[in-house]
C-alpha cells in the first residue's frame, strides 16, 4: 500500500507500533488496519531478545510475576491468553522451542518468531507501514486522526502500542506517553527496569579490574534477593541477578551481594585461621576467583593467623553480606524495560480501552505494568495484544 492510499483510507483500527504487543494485537483479529512502525524494521527488541533466542515467556506466569501500581490489573488478560497458547501457535507454524531452567521458554531463533508475528498480521488484514514515524493524534468526529511522517492516517479506533523509554536504538521512546498525557491520562513515573546498577565513586577503582568477569552470587534488595550470575561491568555489576534486584531498587537502597552463597566466610575463616593463608588465599580455596577475593576484600586483606576478632567479622561481612548504596542504573539506554508508564486503573483491564477515551486502546510497556526477567514482559506484550483485539474485533 503506497502512503497516498493509506490517505485515502479510512482504517478500522491504526496501531502505532509494530513491537511485540502490536503485532500481536493485529495478528488476532480480522478488520482492516495500519501499523505505524518508526523504524525500518518492525519489533526490534524482539529480534535481540533472549540473547537473539526469544525468551517468549515462562511456563510459570503468574499476576505475582508483575511490578505495578494496581497488581490486580493483569490477571484477566495474563488468563485470557496464557504461555500454553503462545506455544501452540509456534507448534502450529513448526517453529521449535525449549524450556530451560525456572520455566522460562525460548525459541531457537529470535528472527523466526518476528517474521511469524509479521505474517500473522499480513493475514489478518493489517498493514505495516515500516519506516512511518507517528507525530501526533486526534480525535475528530469520532475519528482519530493520526498525523504520520508520511501524512495523515485516519481510523476509527486507535490503539497505541508504541513501548517505553528504555533501549531508544530499538524503538524506546516518549510518544506514547506524550499522547497519554494529551489525552488526560496519569501516569506512574517511569525508571529504567532490568537494568545493571552502578557502583559509588569509592569502590569503582576497586571492582573496575573486574570487568567481564561474573560469578555465581546472591543480590538482596529490602526484603527481595536473588541468586544468580553477577557481573561486572566497568562502572557496575550487570547480570540477570543484578537485573532482578533492579526491578525493586530505589535510589538511596542498600544493596547486599553475597559473593559465596553456599558457604558462610566465617567458618571458612575460622577453618584456615592457623594454615599461613591470608583472608584472599582461603577464599580460593574455597572457590572465589582470585581477582574477585581481592577486590571483595579491599584493605581488609591480611595474614589470617594475625587478624583480630573486629577484622575477622569485617571480612566475613564483607564475603556474605557486601553492601553498598549503588550510585544510579546504567539509565535507559541499557535498560531492558521501563518501570511506570500510564497508570492502569484507567484502563479497562479486559478490553485496555480508556475508560474515559472511547476508542482508545493501550497495550504492552507503556503501561504500567513491568515484569521479571525471564519471558514475563513478551508474554505481557501477547497477553495485553489478545485482550485489545478481542475487544476490538467486536466493533463494526
Ligand atoms: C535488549 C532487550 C532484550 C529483551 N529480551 C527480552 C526477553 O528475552 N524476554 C522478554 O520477555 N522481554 C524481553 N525484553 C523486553 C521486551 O522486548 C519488551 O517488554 C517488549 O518488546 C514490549 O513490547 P511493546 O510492544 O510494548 O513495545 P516494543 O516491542 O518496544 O514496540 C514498540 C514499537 O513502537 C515503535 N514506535 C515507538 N514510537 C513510535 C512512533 N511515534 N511512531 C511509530 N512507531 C513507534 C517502536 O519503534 C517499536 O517498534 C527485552 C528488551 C530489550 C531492550
Amino acid at each position: 500500500m503506497e502512503a497516498n492510499e493509506f490517505k485515502n483510507t479510512i482504517f478500522h483500527t491504526a496501531i502505532i507500533g509494530a513491537g511485540a504487543s502490536g503485532l500481536f494485537c493485529a495478528g488476532s483479529f480480522n478488520a482492516r488496519k495500519i501499523l505505524l512502525e518508526a523504524k525500518a524494521k518492525p519489533a526490534l527488541k524482539v529480534s535481540v531478545s533472549g540473547g537473539g533466542k526469544c525468551n517468549f515467556s515462562n511456563k510459570f506466569v503468574s499476576s505475582a510475576d508483575y511490578l505495578s501500581q494496581n497488581k490486580h490489573f493483569c490477571k484477566n488478560a495474563l488468563a485470557a491468553f496464557k504461555s500454553a497458547d503462545f506455544i501452540s501457535l509456534l507448534e502450529q507454524e513448526h517453529l521449535p522451542w525449549e524450556e530451560r531452567q525456572n520455566g522460562q521458554l525460548f525459541a531457537k531463533n529470535a528472527r523466526d518468531v518476528v517474521r511469524f508475528l509479521v505474517q500473522r498480521a499480513q493475514r489478518n488484514n493489517s498493514h505495516i507501514a515500516l519506516g512511518v514515524r507517528a507525530l501526533g493524534v486526534k480525535k475528530e468526529n469520532g475519528l482519530f486522526v493520526i498525523d504520520s511522517s508520511s501524512g495523515p492516517v485516519r481510523a476509527q479506533y486507535l490503539v497505541l502500542a508504541s513501548g517505553g523509554l528504555s533501549y531508544p536504538a530499538l524503538g524506546g521512546n516518549g510518544f506514547g506517553l506524550k499522547i497519554a498525557r494529551q489525552f488526560g491520562l496519569s501516569e506512574i513515573e517511569e525508571r529504567p527496569a532490568l537494568v545493571g546498577l552502578t557502583l559509588p565513586k569509592e569502590l569503582r577503582a576497586r571492582f573496575q579490574p573486574l570487568a567481564g568477569n561474573s560469578l555465581p552470587a546472591r543480590v538482596c534488595c529490602g526484603k527481595k534477593s536473588f541468586e544468580g550470575p553477577v557481573l561486572f561491568t566497568h562502572d557496575g555489576i550487570s547480570g540477570p541477578a543484578v537485573l532482578q534486584a533492579s526491578l525493586f531498587w530505589t535510589a538511596g537502597e542498600t544493596v547486599l551481594i553475597d559473593f559465596l552463597p553456599a558457604k558462610k566466610a566465617s567458618e571458612i575463616f575460622a577453618a584456615y585461621k592457623h594454615t599461613g593463608k591470608t583472608f584472599c588465599g582461603a577464599l580460593v580455596k574455597e572457590g572465589l576467583p582470585p581477582k574477585i577475593a581481592k577486590a571483595v576484600l579491599g584493605e581488609l586483606e591480611r595474614d589470617l593467623a594475625n587478624a583480630s576478632r573486629a577484622q575477622l567479622e569485617a571480612s566475613s561481612l564483607a564475603v556474605n553480606r557486601f553492601a553498598f548504596i549503588p550510585s544510579g542504573t546504567a539509565g535507559l539506554t541499557k535498560a531492558e524495560v521501563t518501570a511506570g508508564g500510564v497508570e492502569t486503573r484507567q484502563i479497562n483491564p479486559t478490553t485496555f480501552e480508556c475508560r474515559q477515551i472511547e476508542g482508545l486502546f493501550i497495550i504492552g510497556e507503556l503501561l504500567d505494568v513491568t515484569g521479571r526477567l525471564g519471558g514475563f514482559n513478551l508474554q505481557w506484550a501477547w497477553s495485553s495484544g489478545f485482550a485489545a483485539a478481542k475487544a476490538l474485533e467486536k466493533r463494526f
